[in-house]
């Protein structure tokens, strides 16, 4: 008998954590590898976001917190909702978690019942899939490829649905694909949703300031289906505010209400100093995350243009987040020395250990024909890194 759980054993590690522990395990070696394996900013928290934490605790706001959150931070967050996404959550619509992640797992957990179906398409965050096995739940995905700019049509979502469907979860802006639907695109979605009463949608919005196309679109917007949506958000990626770990969902209060039960025997409130300073950074105008939304900007130019010199390097534009998600299959059935490349996990470990760069395998989102590169470093390191993936590349035969 296994002395861990069956739950434990069938929980597959986070591929992009553990791709991010293994070049931190060698480069603590002293190999020189350079990691484009996770997405986290690489720019510091803004100052004004840092002094407000610093007031925190000199105010002594140390304490628990109430389980959703502090009444004024979520209080921010409803005025943000109103003001960025033209969305109305109240206060107790509002739960705020240790990072979006544990706001995903508080829906997917309160909602989920064994053998129920949620439809995730591919490519998918890596998360959403385990934390569904988790649930019992079971995963049906929907493929879409670099030719279709990795979205999927309302044809695609009609045909995925069953009457044991429980809900979709999503991402826009995608990572992995950096692909950002358009209101006209989301509302063709909201009209199947309308039509089966049954399905709820996690909306996961949280790339929504790394977005080159203009402005985000919430799939809440549409009324008709504001009670079928959970929208996730947090402060990790526009604000470069990764290790504060928070994160938040707006639903309606019945499903709030289940997620402040679920995190309330998990994790509490969450940190209160990290509440403290978030709300300083959505309080603020959003023009305040755009220097960096440009910088990434210019990092995907660049990054694509250097990838447009690799043979075989198939990629689609991507409008948001800080992810190039390149369709590799062309090196598939070619070697080198002791390496075969049969898949996106054998290039991505080619890569590793004979290129020296760190990426994620397009396997861990659902696509075992791509391969996905962060973007969120400085440009010499993207420059020195396509490089090397190059060189490595041109060795396979
Ligand atoms: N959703 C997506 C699509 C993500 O890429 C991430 C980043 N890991 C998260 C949710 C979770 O973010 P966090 O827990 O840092 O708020
Ligand atoms: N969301 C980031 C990524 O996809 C952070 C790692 C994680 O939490 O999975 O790389």
């Amino acid at each position: 008998m296994s002395k861990l759980s069956d739950r434990i054993n069938n929980l597959a590690e986070s591929q992009t954590l553990a791709m991010a522990k293994k070049s931190r395990e060698l480069q603590a070696k002293g190999k020189d590898i350079i990691s484009l394996s996770i997405g986290e900013p690489d720019f510091n928290t803004p100052d004004f976001i840092k002094e407000a934490a610093k007031k925190a605790i000199d105010n002594n706001i140390t304490r628990y917190t109430p389980v959703p959150g502090i009444l004024d931070v979520r209080k921010a967050i409803s005025e943000k909702f109103k003001r960025d996404n033209g969305l109305n959550y109240t206060p107790e619509q509002i739960v705020v978690s240790t990072g979006a992640k544990q706001s995903i797992a508080n829906v997917i957990l309160s909602m989920v019942n064994p053998g129920e179906e949620v439809i995730v398409p591919i490519p998918y965050w890596v998360s959403y899939i385990e934390t569904i096995k988790l649930a019992e739940g079971i995963p049906v995905t929907i493929p879409t490829s670099v030719e279709s700019n990795f979205k999927i049509t309302p044809e695609q979502l009609k045909k995925a649905i069953t009457p044991k469907t429980k809900m979709m979860v999503f991402s826009t802006p995608c990572n992995p694909s950096g692909s950002v639907y358009t209101k006209d695109e989301l509302k063709a979605l909201a009209d199947v949703i309308i039509q089966h009463p049954d399905l709820y949608v996690i909306s996961d919005e949280i790339y929504e300031y790394i977005n080159f196309i203009g402005k985000h679109e919430s799939l809440a917007q549409f009324d008709f289906i504001y009670d079928r949506v959970i929208t996730v958000n947090g402060v990790s990626k526009g604000y470069a505010m990764t290790g504060w770990r928070i994160g938040y969902i707006g639903a309606p209060k019945w499903i709030a209400d289940a997620c402040e039960k679920m995190q309330g025997q998990f994790t509490s409130g969450t940190c209160s100093i990290a509440q403290m300073a978030a709300m300083e950074g959505i309080k603020a105008d959003p023009s305040v995350t755009f220097e960096m939304r440009d910088a990434f900007k210019k990092r995907r130019d660049l990054v694509l243009g250097l990838l447009k010199e690799i043979p075989g390097m198939k990629t689609n534009i991507p409008d948001g987040a800080f992810y190039i998600f390149p369709d590799i299959s062309y090196y598939f059935g070619k070697s080198y020395g002791n390496y075969k490349i049969n898949n996106s996990n054998d290039l991505s470990m080619y890569l590793l250990e004979e290129g020296n760069v760190a990426l994620v395998s397009g396997d861990a989102f659902g696509d075992n024909n791509c391969i996905r590169f962060s973007y969120a470093t400085s440009e010499d390191k993207l420059i020195e890194s396509v490089k090397r993936v190059k060189e490595a590349l041109a060795k396979l035969k």
